[in-house]
């Protein structure tokens, strides 16, 4: 399996669609900006015992990584273009492992409308890793930022929070629930789905806007140094599915694993009171619920409270429980 037969058999079909790859058969891939708009671009790497076990389907190994790398161009408002793939073969790669994880990228290249343009693939003593760059454009000036909330915006997030978090704690055999439950929270945790069609919806409604990966109070606080500002969130109107609330009904302690844990990959916005009214057409429209979970404010960092408005003691970071 050498390295010109792989591009050639697994990753120059996925390029097909985006001109700009030259099918892969040249030294790079040549990228169109359309008039008026500035490209916005990120990067993610995984590696097989850090970012996934290596066991598991490589098809979803290979669509988190694109939805992650989606989730950073949706958080910008920025539409998808092309993205840029590393491939870096440890020793015991097995050709299946890579056709399958070639299928999983095609399928999501299709749902999210996005071509693979170009790449690099190299063998390594290491472990198996792959990298990703994604490529978006946004109209001039206007990628969504962080640094733009104001005194008084609503904080709003999409879709529901803490899903991924416990799926992760779900597929680490730390929590154990009926079947049908389990099940729905791992696909949460292994399948994110990347807010798009949302993100650019947000152009001239959202102030400051990224997304959940590290926690909401963590990602918050990137809002609020990132604006000068601080926040206050109310914990009852944090939006949680129906599985997680039969999970912190049976321990609140279990709270913190929806204010602190990651991997849910929804949208964290603030927007006007003004603009507030446009966002039930926009949730509509995408099918995703919106919902208000708190108000920037003068100062710094991020308060909880609860129903009570009695402040809450929040733990940071990754958790035990
Ligand atoms: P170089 O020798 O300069 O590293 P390659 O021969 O590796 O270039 O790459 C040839 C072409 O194949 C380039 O267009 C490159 O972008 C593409 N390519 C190589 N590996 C991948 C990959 N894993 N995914 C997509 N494109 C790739
Ligand atoms: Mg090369």
């Amino acid at each position: 399996m050498d390295e010109f037969s792989l591009i050639k058999k697994y990753f120059a079909p996925l390029a097909v669609a985006y001109g700009g790859s030259l099918n892969l058969t040249d030294d790079a891939a040549i990228v169109d900006v359309p008039v008026g708009k500035q490209l916005v671009i990120t990067k993610d790497a995984i590696s097989a015992g850090q970012h996934f076990i290596g066991n598991e389907d490589a098809a979803l190994v290979a669509k988190k990584l694109l939805r992650v790398n989606l989730s950073d161009l949706a958080s910008m408002g920025a539409a998808p273009l092309c993205y840029f793939l590393a491939v870096m073969l440890s020793k015991d790669t097995e050709e299946s492992w890579v056709a399958r994880f070639a299928e999983g990228l095609k399928e999501d290249q299709q749902r999210y409308g996005i071509s693979l343009a170009g790449g690099d693939t190299i063998a390594v003593n290491g472990a198996l890793s792959f990298s990703v760059t994604a490529v978006g454009s946004v109209d001039s000036g206007k990628a969504l930022r962080r640094s733009n909330a104001k005194v008084g915006d609503k904080i709003y997030v999409s879709g529901t929070i803490g899903d991924g978090a416990f799926g992760l704690r779900v597929l680490q055999h730390e929590l154990h629930i009926a079947r049908e439950e389990a099940h729905f929270l791992e696909q949460r945790y292994l399948l994110p789905e990347p807010r798009t069609a949302l993100g650019q919806k947000l152009h001239g409604i959202a102030n400051a806007c990224m997304d959940v990966s590290d926690g909401l109070v963590q990602d918050l606080s990137h809002i609020c140094s990132a604006s000068k500002l601080g926040a206050d969130i109310h914990r009852h109107l944090i939006p949680i599915s129906k599985p997680v609330r039969t999970l912190v009904e049976e321990k609140p302690k279990r709270w913190d694993v929806v204010t602190g844990g990651g991997d849910d990959y929804e949208l964290l916005f603030t927007v006007s009171p003004a603009k507030s009214s446009l966002l039930a057409a926009i949730a509509n429209e995408v099918g995703i619920a919106l919902t208000c979970i708190g108000e920037m404010r003068a100062g710094e960092g991020v308060s909880v409270f609860d129903e009570n408005k009695k402040p809450l003691a929040v733990a940071k970071g990754f958790l035990h429980f």
